[in-house]
């Protein structure tokens, strides 16, 4: 499974918007995906997976519909809670604020197709197998698990202190990497907890809930404090636990 986290197109190396391109035709969460993906990439992801409907985390999925218009060529399958789905339709997809693009067809035939997931069932998507658990932020949202024959990849999405989540993992027959919410430094704990996101002080204190050995790579930094984050987490020490990379594939 390749795995890589896009930047944000305003500053190569921050993540204000969040994405992750699975494999080249899934994405989990479509914060920065139009904005950084060429046309012909854009068309190859079939699947978007959305963890929850904040904006970071959706702010580039309206323009994928306007912008590839004439070339979409399948609808594009938005897999999302149905309570998100609803607040997409109502929020962004009402005429309004942004065309309603599940009823707009272009020579091929539909643009947008919703798919409703739930919570802890598993569901296939582009060959892997994908589950959906829930994690605790300031609104609905749902941690990832992905597997194929041979690897498995967790993504934390936005989260505070959780756990089952983590109870989840650990049930697991594999797992080769958890990509895990490290939003602010330790000094800010406080907006931390209050937005329901880790530091790496707390981090360090969710990977005790993780019993078994596993690559974690901190991501969903926010750019005011992504330098002292990756400080704090180089200082912890842990040969298991970095910062991801920018734009560079993973591969399991
Ligand atoms: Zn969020």
């Amino acid at each position: 499974m390749k795995v890589k986290v896009l930047p944000s197109i305003t500053d190569p190396r921050s993540q204000l918007l969040i994405s992750f391109l699975v494999n080249d035709r899934l994405s989990i969460d479509a914060g920065a995906l139009a904005f950084h993906l060429t046309g012909e990439q854009l068309l190859a992801v079939n699947d978007i997976l959305l963890t929850h409907v904040h904006l970071d985390h959706i702010a580039s999925l309206p323009f994928i519909f306007s912008e590839m218009f004439t070339d979409i060529v399948k609808p594009v399958k938005v897999h999302a809670s149905a309570a998100d789905i609803d607040r997409l339709m109502a929020h962004v997809f009402n005429n309004v604020i942004w065309p309603n693009f599940t009823k707009i067809r272009n020579a091929h035939g539909d643009l947008l197709e919703f798919v409703p997931f739930q919570h802890n069932v598993p569901f296939e998507l582009t060959g892997l197998t994908c589950t959906a658990v829930p994690v605790t932020h300031t609104v609905e949202t749902c941690g990832v698990v992905l597997q194929d024959d041979h690897s498995c990849v967790a993504f934390t999405s936005d989260t505070g202190v959780t756990d089952a989540f983590w109870h989840h993992l650990n049930q697991l027959d594999r797992l080769d990497a958890v990509f895990v919410d490290v939003a602010f430094d330790n000094a800010l704990e406080g907006v931390a907890n209050a937005s329901q996101h880790l530091t790496p002080r707390l981090l360090v204190e969710e990977l005790k809930k993780l019993h078994r050995p596993t690559q974690i790579l901190a991501v969903n930094l926010k750019p005011v404090c992504r330098e002292i984050v990756t400080a704090e987490v180089n200082a912890l020490g842990l040969p298991n636990v970095h910062v991801a990379h920018l734009d560079v594939e993973y591969s399991w």
